[in-house]
């Protein structure tokens, strides 16, 4: 809309990010695809702590704006400092959710300061569909994940089949495909819905404002999951738009290694200088997201499974990176002497990864993922096949779209949450070592990485000019311009 402020009758969506990586990440990528485009404008609506890890990850020639809001950490009696992605990561989840309730009035103050034409917020605001509704402008939902885990959480969430099902495991009903869960594997809204749980009451919100918005953005690709994209679509009446892999926006090495806001350059060089120096798909690639917590029993099995597979890998751990006068001995979780005896072999990195850059060089033959969407997308858009290790929220649904239904992926056979107790059951080395070798040494696995091979290919031309994610966003952008008249 032409205004005071922005004479040149530009587009200009306001995106909400929800401050934790998995979804501030893809967010971010959707502000650039957004700004990419002619006539559009870009505001990332975020608060001060948060404004620096989002301004790292956008090119400073991209037109986007950063318009802070104040994190209301009083009000929710939380410390400060808990208002970004990292402090999610590691502390309690439902305190920060309480905190992001309360985001909404700074909210409404913002909007009516910048006059967005449309909004695009995470899923975990449902309020805010009643924001945009204020100034009469319309709410987009970003949800984070893929067709395939959004049906079957409907199709779960609607039909409670754990709720009926006498046996072990239970064919998610209506879903297109013999999709197969067991209880265990259901997030906790839905498995202890009558208990009071505050994520039940949570996700029955983002229910309720999904019917009050104007639509859903997916990252995703139609070619990727046509079918379940038009039973979202045909069956569920979700009006939405897929525009990805939005991991592909990012074309420079920079803006790859920069990606998460904590990456460092040498960091990033050195690990791509180790990844030259091996055959093409020889290396096996292990990280769970930005979140998930094993325990250090835990920890111990994947070492020994690698070093009794002796194979080369690249092994990411959620600790903090070793200071010099600290000695491998002091680490617990690590057997004594791994890194010594497997130095040729492997590269353990404590903290962050360049994932996309890890990912995408031709040493890396297979990716031991948790199946967080980003990561499950990722892999499959540079076309990588998986080890399936699924923790917790919607990781299990995804990892049935790899290995049942893509095909690309072999189970380690997770089969409940994990919550880095320590009292979790501890998957063991010798099953680790199993899946390592059939995907990375066997016909199986080869025909995997042939056919998650294909799978790139779509992926890249879906997002280039005439694509379908390329045209599903030009469309959009359509729309929301004639409806904002402008
Ligand atoms: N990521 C990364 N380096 C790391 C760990 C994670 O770049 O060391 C990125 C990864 O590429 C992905 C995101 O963080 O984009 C994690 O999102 P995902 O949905 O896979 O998992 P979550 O962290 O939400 O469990």
């Amino acid at each position: 809309m032409a205004t005071a402020d922005d004479p040149t009758g530009n587009l200009h969506v306001a995106i909400l990010p929800f401050m934790a990586h998995g979804h501030m990440i893809p967010i971010i990528d959707i502000a650039k695809l957004f700004a990419s485009r002619r006539g559009v404008k870009t505001t990332i609506i975020t608060t001060r702590l948060n404004a620096p890890l989002v301004s790292k990850q956008i090119p400073t020639t991209a037109e986007i704006h950063i318009e802070l809001i104040r994190f209301p950490a009083a009000e929710a009696g939380v410390p400060e400092e808990s208002e970004t992605a990292d402090f999610f990561s590691s502390t309690a989840q439902k305190m920060f959710f309480h905190a992001a309730a309360l985001l909404r009035r700074p909210l409404d103050a913002a909007l009516a300061k910048i006059r967005p034409d449309c909004l695009v917020s995470d899923a975990f605001f449902p309020w805010s569909a009643e924001s945009a509704g204020k100034l009469g402008i319309p709410r987009l939902v970003f949800h984070g994940t893929g067709y395939f885990a959004l049906c079957t959480a409907v199709c779960i969430r609607v039909h409670k089949p754990h709720k009926n099902s006498d046996s072990e495991s239970f064919v998610v009903p209506c879903l297109p495909g013999k999709i197969e869960l067991t209880p265990s594997q259901l997030p906790e809204s839905a498995r202890k819905e009558e208990e009071g749980n505050p994520f039940t009451e949570l996700v029955r919100e983002m229910a309720e404002s999904e019917g009050k918005s104007y639509g859903v953005i997916v990252n995703s690709f139609r070619e990727l999951e046509p079918n379940y994209a038009d039973f979202y679509r045909d069956e569920l009446g979700r009006r939405n738009w897929a525009i990805g892999p939005v991991s592909l926006s990012n074309r420079r090495s920079e803006e790859k290694a920069g990606r998460g806001g904590r990456g460092t350059g040498e960091s990033s060089s050195d690990c791509l200088k180790w990844l030259e120096s091996k055959e093409p798909d020889s290396v096996i690639y292990i990280c769970f997201g930005s979140l998930a917590d094993f325990a250090d029993s835990q920890l111990k099995e994947i070492a020994a499974a690698l070093e009794s597979w002796g194979g080369s890998f690249i092994w990411v751990v959620r600790k903090d990176p070793r200071t010099e006068s600290e000695s491998e001995s002091e680490e617990e979780w690590l057997p004594v002497g791994f890194e010594d005896r497997t130095a040729e072999k492997g590269l353990i990195i404590r903290g962050w990864a360049p994932q996309i850059l890890i990912l995408e060089h031709e040493a890396v033959g297979g990716f031991v993922t948790h199946c967080g969407w980003n990561s499950t997308l990722e892999g499959i858009t540079v076309g990588k096949a998986m080890v399936t290790w699924p923790v917790a929220a919607e990781q299990f649904y995804n990892e049935k779209l790899v290995t049942a239904v893509l095909g690309i992926g072999l189970p380690v056979e997770a089969e409940k949450w994990v919550r880095g107790t320590g009292d979790d059951e501890v998957i063991m080395a010798e099953g680790i070592e199993i899946a390592v070798r059939r995907l990375m040494d066997g016909d199986e696995g080869k025909e995997m990485r042939r056919k998650a091979k294909e799978l790139r290919e779509m992926a890249r031309m879906a997002i280039e000019e005439g694509g379908s994610s390329h045209s599903s966003l030009s469309d959009l952008i359509d729309e929301l311009k004639q409806r904002s008249h402008v």
